[in-house]
């Protein structure tokens, strides 16, 4: 199998012999590789039966209402945590309609920054 020394050859032999710059050039690519891997990953995740039923589950569960305005229009399912993403629970979901979804975002991303 692999050699569990070989990632200490690797970093001597082949990483530390690199610039700074290059360093961070490189695991700055493999960033954003990853994360748009990632994130394709979950689109098509979103696509699978298993999501799919887990969504219809969990409108059934809110009675087909935004969990926050009460609206039944457009409806969408929030994850409030990732932790289990690919395995999520009930709990780990909230309805939401398009508008309270994308309000809840917006403010998220300003409590961020303001933080
Ligand atoms: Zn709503
Ligand atoms: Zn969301």
């Amino acid at each position: 199998m692999s050699d569990p020394n070989e990632i200490d050859r690797w970093k001597s032999e082949v990483w530390d012999t690199l610039p700074r710059e290059e360093q961070q050039r490189i695991i700055d690519a493999r960033k954003q590789y990853l994360r748009r891997k990632r994130h394709d990953e979950y689109i098509a995740y979103l696509n699978t039966p298993q999501w799919q039923l887990l969504r219809r589950l969990k409108i059934e569960e809110a009675k087909g209402r935004c969990e926050v305005c009460m609206g039944k229009e457009n409806l969408q399912v929030h994850h409030r945590t990732y932790e289990r993403l690919f395995r999520e629970s009930l709990s780990d979901l909230t309805v939401l309609c398009d508008a309270c979804h994308e309000l809840y975002h917006a403010n998220d991303k300003v409590r961020k920054i303001t933080a």
